[in-house]
């Protein structure tokens, strides 16, 4: 027997066999948790609560790896044979353009892996602990063995923790037992023997609390805990693969097949009808196979979208998965909250109601002053119940930070709290005099929150507030049409309207439970909360419109409101509203004809948002969805973009969603979108402009040998040109800015190929161009005799110099290129052409690149007909831009 059984026959019951004050004991803490300095020990001894890492691949192996392709295969076998066949400098140079292209790919994934890392860092995740019995909100990694954690609905599980305390709680624990069914928890011990799906009484790391609340002791933390002995399933690394550049890949293999049995079919051609002997021939084919493939588009590419994610977590949209960086781009319609997304979320009670009474409340933001001014004849203090039960069924704190008031919580019972005290009340003393035993918390779903107390005078009291419908619905509708008529009232100035309500019950009740406020409440009044609009939405939503991106409002919130604020943001001309229960009886055959004409969807459930955001996707749109709550995962994963809150987003709202909103902004959706489209665009351009050179390298090399002349290029300088213009130009292009007009075209189809009719048009009329020009400089110079190495230097010079001129060009796609800002560029376009020109200077005129690229020097009177012959090319190239913006092709990108 091994010596461990031994161990094994003395070890402890198991967590979730134990009682909860056992588990305690067991880690030496209190349900009020522990002090920070017992807290700091235990992070020393036991170490961060954290994963290791994800094994990265060795960097030898990622170098490595770079050479895993056709291409580098075959370029690698024809340097061998070139080598035997004695062209040991052309097989030099393509050694080393291999290596080159490795160490480019490797440096570039490894920046773009780096900025990804970088933006994943910005999301720590947070979570509520006790620590010196408050309250506090630490990162996930901070967590000790014994620390008590507070949960509710929409949490990630930080660590492995014992129920101490359960509240309606369920948790999705699908990532360990693989059951999508939420899995009901509680505080008793459960059997030694039980599964860990069965260990209701336990809380297991990386699950999500499904619904309800709880506190719980850690009891394993980092790789002690579930999750991390199964630790190889999460790490996994997300690859920088996406959609476009699986296509580009996909192309990219085609391609160089494509390029292989073209150069061994003219292989035969060369041998049998020109007579060229076996080492010519050969040169050729790998002229031409070289020449064909685009080596260093995929790096450029993956660059252009790791810059776009770069730019959008600068205007605080963190991305999640990087296919979204493509598919914001082709956005067509947003799908938002209205609540802190729309509006700043930050509330004041403006208005109250109570019974008869009507009262207007003073004072802005959450500072406590302001005085409660009685309306008509309303009594003095008449609001004494409704400002209570808004202090107490309240989760809320304020805080002043220098001179600054702010709410720890619930921004809505942050306003009632500062009511509360320009009603002259002391909050702590009220709360504590009042002491809660048990609360149903908010939910979207059913709309209001109800809370259990106990006071020694009053006795015990249950206070609900929510949604005033359904707070009157409990109540048995009072007085039914003139609450509607008040709740109207405010809903119409965009006020967001609260009913409160309260119901005596018997002293000695501890639980509360769904069924006690079924009934015999007492409606006590409403209030109204004004939550400004942000500023810089209503520009969002102007360049939205323009930009011909549909924006649709779905809120929780009452109709009138959500309809007053949509008028106040412009959000349509005559915002459509419809209600979840007008939703509802709409049959499916009817659903897209109401949503072409609603702006705004008011009372809505989650559910109904899926319903939405399917219908949309059914007409062909792609849709952004912002979310909070956990309820909102479902159709955040099923949006094209789902997008979670930062700040009031729960966890699984984000790890259902491709896209985080650092600062819950709407104008950020906006900006990302922007970015997303500029991305786009950008490789578009990298694409276009990379192409003709190996299209015009390709056709040359053939032409020539069809006619039998001697080669425009060598195999070596064509490799020249494709590297050092690739990795300098081309990179520019992934930093070129937004064209002042991509928000005024309508988004780009779902399905609009990469390379659409325009781009091969534009592709194949340049690579002619380019052929053009080789020739027209190579037979110019084998007309005054220059010799064959010159001819070649000039004509490599003149690829050299036409691209950059169309670099120029196809930066503005299909705007004219002839403006100041078009002529003057960005920086690092003028750093790149300096690099370039160096680079080519040395091709020309230094002795060690004669050598290796059988180069020569020109003359500087034949430099000037190269520039000459870009001149041309260039106004060339604008008239085709011109006569396709008179055929009305001005949408070019947008077009399929
Ligand atoms: P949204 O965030 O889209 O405005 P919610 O689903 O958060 O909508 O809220 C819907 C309604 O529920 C609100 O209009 C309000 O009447 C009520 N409500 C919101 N938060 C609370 C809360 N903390 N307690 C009670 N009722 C609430
Ligand atoms: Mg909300």
């Amino acid at each position: 027997m091994p010596p461990s059984s031994q161990q094994d026959a003395v070890a402890p019951p198991p967590w979730y066999a134990l009682q909860p004050d056992e588990v305690l004991e067991r880690v030496q803490s209190s349900p009020e948790g522990l002090t920070s300095t017992e807290a700091a020990r235990r992070l020393q001894a036991h170490g961060r609560n954290e994963l290791p890492a994800p094994r990265r691949q060795h960097p030898v192996m990622r170098f490595l790896s770079q050479f895993n392709n056709a291409l580098i295969y075959f370029m690698v076998s024809a340097a061998v044979i070139a080598f035997f066949l004695d062209h040991a400098v052309d097989s030099a140079v393509i050694f080393a353009v291999v290596l080159i292209n490795a160490i480019v790919g490797y440096i570039q994934e490894g920046k773009a892996e780096q900025a990804l890392e970088a933006i994943r860092n910005m999301m720590v995740p947070q979570v509520t602990v006790l620590r010196d019995g408050h309250r506090r909100h630490l990162e996930v990694g901070e967590l000790v063995p014994g620390d008590v954690i507070v949960l509710e609905a929409g949490d990630s599980v930080p660590a492995d923790a014992r129920l101490l305390r359960a509240r309606q709680l369920s948790c999705e624990e699908a990532i360990l037992t693989g059951e999508s069914v939420p899995s009901q928890k509680q505080e008793q011990a459960v059997a030694e023997d039980a599964d860990l799906g069965d260990r209701h009484c336990m809380l297991y790391s990386g699950t999500i609390v499904a619904a309800g609340q709880g506190r719980a002791v850690v009891v394993e933390t980092g790789s002690a805990t579930e999750i991390g002995r199964i630790s190889s399933m999460i790490s996994k690394v997300e690859t920088l693969e996406t959609p476009l550049l699986q296509q580009i890949n996909h192309f990219g293999r085609l391609f160089t097949w494509f390029a292989l049995s073209l150069a061994l079919g003219l292989l035969a051609f060369a041998r049998l009808v020109h007579d060229y002997d076996w080492i010519d021939a050969f040169m050729v084919v790998v002229a031409i196979s070289v020449g064909l493939v685009p080596e260093g588009l995929p790096a450029v590419i993956t660059i252009t979208l790791a810059i776009g994610v770069q730019r959008m977590a600068r205007r605080n949209a963190i991305i999640r998965r990087l296919p979204a960086v493509e598919t914001l781009g082709a956005t067509s319609v947003i799908c938002s909250d209205k609540t802190g997304t729309l509006t700043r979320n930050e509330m004041t009670v403006r208005r109250m109601v109570a019974g008869k009474a009507h009262y207007l409340v003073e004072g802005t933001g959450y500072v406590p002053e302001g005085e409660i001014k009685p309306q008509d004849d309303a009594p003095d203090q008449g609001w004494e119940d409704l400002v209570r039960a808004g202090l107490l069924c309240n989760d809320a704190k304020l805080e002043a930070q220098s001179g600054q008031w702010h709410t720890l919580g619930d921004p809505m019972e942050g306003a009632l709290v500062a009511l509360a005290m320009k009603a002259g009340k002391d909050v702590a003393q009220e709360r504590d005099a009042w002491r809660r035993l048990d609360e149903i918390p908010f939910d979207s779903k059913h709309k209001f929150m109800a809370t259990l107390h106990h006071h020694e005078g009053h006795g015990t009291w249950i206070f609900v507030k929510g949604a005033p419908e359904s707070v009157l619905e409990k109540c048995g509708y009072p007085d039914h049409e003139y609450w509607m008529e008040r709740i109207s009232e405010a809903a119409q100035q965009g006020e967001r309207v609260l009913g409160f309500a309260a119901k005596r019950c018997e002293d000695g009740k501890q639980h509360l439970e769904f069924n006690d406020v079924g009934d015999g409440l007492e409606f006590l009044g409403i209030m109204g909360f004004i939550d400004p609009p942000r500023e810089e939405v209503l520009d969002a939503i102007a360049s939205c419109r323009s930009a011909g991106v549909k924006v649709k409002m779905i809120t929780g919130d009452h109709a009138a409101t959500a309809q007053a604020i949509a008028k106040q943001l412009h959000l349509a001309d005559e915002p459509g509203v419809m209600t979840g229960a007008e939703l509802d009886k709409v049959p499916d055959e009817e659903l897209s004809a109401v949503l072409a004409n609603t702006s705004v969807f008011a009372r809505t459930t989650p559910e109904h948002k899926l319903r939405i955001v399917k219908a949309l996707q059914q007409q062909g749109e792609v849709v952004a969805m912002t979310g909070d709550g956990v309820n909102d995962a479902p159709s955040l994963k099923q949006a094209d973009v789902g997008i979670a809150m930062g700040r009031k987003g729960t966890e699984a709202a984000k790890q259902a969603s491709e896209m985080v909103l650092a600062d819950d902004n709407f104008a950020t959706i906006v900006a990302a979108v922007h970015a997303g489209r500029t991305v786009y665009d950008n490789v578009r351009k990298v694409i276009a402009w990379t192409l003709p050179t190996n299209g015009g390298e390709a056709l040359a090399v053939v032409i020539a040998l069809l006619l039998g002349m001697a080669l425009p290029m060598t195999p070596a300088q064509i490799l020249w040109i494709n590297m050092v213009l690739t990795v300098t130009l081309g990179l520019v292009l992934a930093f070129e800015p937004a064209e002042p007009d991509v928000m005024e075209r309508p988004p780009r189809p779902r399905n609009a190929a990469l390379l659409s009719p325009f781009l091969l048009w534009r592709v194949g009329f340049v690579s002619v161009l380019f052929t053009i020009g080789v020739f027209v400089i190579f037979e110019y110079a084998m007309q005054r005799e220059l010799g064959e190495e010159v001819a070649r230097t000039m004509v490599v010079n003149t690829l050299v110099v036409l691209e950059i001129f169309y670099l120029f060009n196809v930066r503005y796609l299909n705007a004219k290129s002839f403006s100041w800002r078009g002529l003057v560029g960005t920086p690092i376009l003028l750093v790149a052409l300096a690099v370039v020109i160096v680079a080519q200077l040395a091709f020309t005129y230094t002795a060690p690149l004669h050598a290796l690229f059988a180069s020569a020097p020109i003359d500087w009177r034949d430099g000037l007909v190269i520039i000459l012959i870009g001149i041309v090319f260039m106004l060339v190239l604008e008239f085709e831009k011109m006569l396709m913006r008179k055929r009305g092709k001005t949408n070019v990108l947008a077009e399929s």
